[in-house]
């Protein structure tokens, strides 16, 4: 069987097949890219141990424990595609066959595995769980009860050896220059630079990733999503400043986490379809805007999430300036929380009239 690197989505699998089938292109026959690095699983099997160990995660559903809720297993397909999005939108069936010719041995020996229900057993073992999952107890909504309303500092139900880990596979790289804005609602006079920066430490008050009193700086990517997140009413004037990045810095970007490959160099496949989730719902969270029924007591999770990625050092020395992450407001943009305000610099303020604002509604009632 051929099929080429455009027949995925899986970053890691592309450049694998770019690699092993350098030599050979053309037009492939499942996707029909025309120009795809052809691979041919008559002649070749650089994918075959990547494949085989990640299916080796799944057992067929006549052979999970008893205790597997039923309802949470699905066919090999549908968990490729949905837990990890390995393949490009190409047909169901071209996915079978690539798998049953890449795992071809697999498929004789299991193959139920291929033809029937899968499931995972140990998103369900709680032992398992204990050491492994981001979460001890794999239930993000009692981590949120216990933060908010038992136990604020000393939570034990975070493995904080394993978010680390995570962060150091979706650190970015910001070269000094870099510009992001940060605005305020103001007068139409606007306010001068010296008061566009991030309140000072014990004066600030809380957001998603600082507690009341410590300092952080809010900055987003552009200025149509600082306009968002500032939430300006119509007819507000907004001062807009421009921060200008004074040196290189790293921040934890949460956005990349939906995008990191299982076939990644040093993560298992097994913890990472285990803690993905987590991961994904730290980004969600952190993008949530606060309604105005909402209380701040809302921001405590992702505030002691934040507080450690915060604390991990490397020689002594911060390991991460911040944090990214998406915008609700305003879908395509994104912020980025700022540990210490003086990496940036404002460099120039435009106040902006806002003429106009459009709701998007949905019926709840
Ligand atoms: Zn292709």
């Amino acid at each position: 069987m051929i099929f080429c690197e455009y027949c995925f989505n899986d970053k890691e699998i592309a450049s694998i097949i770019g690699a092993v089938s350098a030599s050979n292109t053309g037009e492939c026959p499942i996707c029909h890219h025309k120009d795809g690095h052809l691979y041919d699983t008559g002649t070749q099997n650089d994918l075959t141990p990547y494949f085989e160990e990640l299916l080796n995660i799944y057992t067929p559903s006549s052979m999970l424990p008893d205790t597997y809720p039923k309802a949470e297993t699905r066919s090999l397909i549908d968990d490729l595609k949905g837990r990890w999005n390995i393949f490009a939108n190409i047909p169901r069936t071209q996915i079978y066959e690539i798998l049953k010719s890449v795992c071809g041995e697999l498929y004789v020996s299991v193959p139920e595995l291929f033809d029937g229900t899968v499931g995972i057993p140990e998103l369900y073992d709680s032992i398992y769980l204990q050491d492994h999952a981001l979460l001890k107890n794999n239930d993000w909504d009692a981590f949120v009860v216990e933060i908010k309303t038992q136990n604020r500092y000393h939570s034990k139900l975070i493995n904080f050896g394993i978010l680390e880990k995570y962060c150091s596979f979706i650190r970015k790289t910001y070269k000094a220059g870099n510009l992001f804005y940060r605005a305020r609602i103001s007068e139409q006079s606007g306010y001068p630079i010296s008061e566009m920066s991030a309140p000072p430490a014990g004066k600030s008050s809380e957001g998603r990733a600082n507690a009341r009193g410590i300092t952080c700086l809010y900055v987003a990517s552009d200025i149509d999503t600082t306009l968002h997140e500032v939430r300006a009413g119509v007819f507000d004037f907004v001062s807009v400043g421009t921060f200008r990045l004074k040196q290189d810095i790293t921040v934890v970007d949460l956005r990349a986490i939906t995008e990191i490959s299982p076939f990644v160099e040093g993560l298992e496949y097994l913890d990472h379809a285990i803690n993905k989730q987590y991961l994904e719902k730290l980004n969600t969270e952190m993008s949530k805007s606060l309604r105005r029924s909402d209380s701040t007591l809302d921001y405590v999770p992702t505030q002691y999430i934040v507080d450690f990625i915060k604390s991990i050092e490397h020689n002594d020395m911060r390991e991460y300036d911040g944090i990214e992450y998406n915008s609700t407001t305003n879908p395509g943009g994104y912020n980025l929380a700022i540990f210490n305000p003086d990496l940036f610099e404002c460099i120039a303020v435009n106040v902006y009239d806002i003429e106009k604002l459009q709701y998007t509604s949905k019926k709840v009632l």
